[in-house]
């Protein structure tokens, strides 16, 4: 026997129940053309009793895959979406309850934080007394510090020469967790007639962490366009940061 004949043979059930290959059918139906044998086969198979022809078509079910590829995928989309739903229920429960529990936490939160932000940048720009309470609201600093950082920043610019000229916010979301703000808050400061752009980068999240709503600064020289690491830098950032640079 033709070994061609032999694998036809072997796959007349499957090309009866249309599971083949498009190159695979046409080439059995080439075959079955030349083959007088092979279609005696084939009027044999399907003559075999309607009951037994289920059976084999069952057999045949068995042999394709069990779920297709796109049924796989919906299902593997609706449990992501599933999770994801279950985990952003879960945050939302997790911040209400901490955030309740810390009292302060609560309307720290529910200002809208590009707000604060730019209250924060303008507080210490123009020292407007209610702008510094917003900004002391957003750091979790004390009342009791606002004084304190007037005074910082003043010996700043006595001692240092350093002048603050105007500030600027900005909010992003991280796009590998679209649960986290990240917030940036920038000031042009002035040095000995030199620009600088001073950048405390932060996160929504940090107010977890009691205090640090914002990072240690960042500091470009505009006039090279360079990170520096200027000496007023640890004076600034103490004036302005409430977390401790470490
Ligand atoms: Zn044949």
């Amino acid at each position: 026997m033709d070994k061609l004949c032999i694998l036809v043979r072997e796959l007349l059930p499957l090309h009866e129940a249309d599971v083949c290959s498009l190159a695979a059918a046409a080439t059995i139906e080439e075959h079955l053309q030349q083959c007088e044998e092979c279609r005696r086969r084939r009027e044999q198979l399907r003559a075999v009793l309607p009951g037994e022809e289920a059976a084999a078509s069952r057999d045949v079910e068995e042999l394709k895959p069990a779920t297709p590829l796109a049924k796989l995928w919906r299902r593997a989309l609706l449990r992501a979406a599933a999770w994801v739903l279950a985990g952003l229920l879960g945050v939302a429960a997790l911040l209400l309850t901490v955030c309740t529990l810390r009292g302060d936490g609560y309307t720290w939160f529910s200002l809208p934080a590009y707000i604060t932000a730019e209250k924060l940048a303008d507080a210490v720009t123009d020292m407007h007394p209610i702008r510094m309470r917003k900004y002391i609201a957003f750091t979790g600093v004390g009342p009791q510090d606002e004084l304190e950082i007037r005074q910082k920043l003043q010996a700043l610019a006595l001692e240092e020469g350093v002048h603050i000229s105007e500030g600027w916010s900005q909010l992003s979301r991280c796009a590998a967790d679209d649960g986290v703000q990240e917030l940036s808050v920038f000031f042009t400061v002035w040095r000995a007639g030199k620009s600088y752009t001073v950048e405390f980068p932060g996160s929504l999240w940090e107010p977890f962490a009691q205090k640090a709503a914002l990072r240690y600064p960042l500091v470009t020289d505009n006039s090279t366009g360079r990170y520096v690491e200027p000496l007023w830098l640890d004076a600034l950032a103490d004036a302005l940061c409430t977390h401790d640079p470490g």
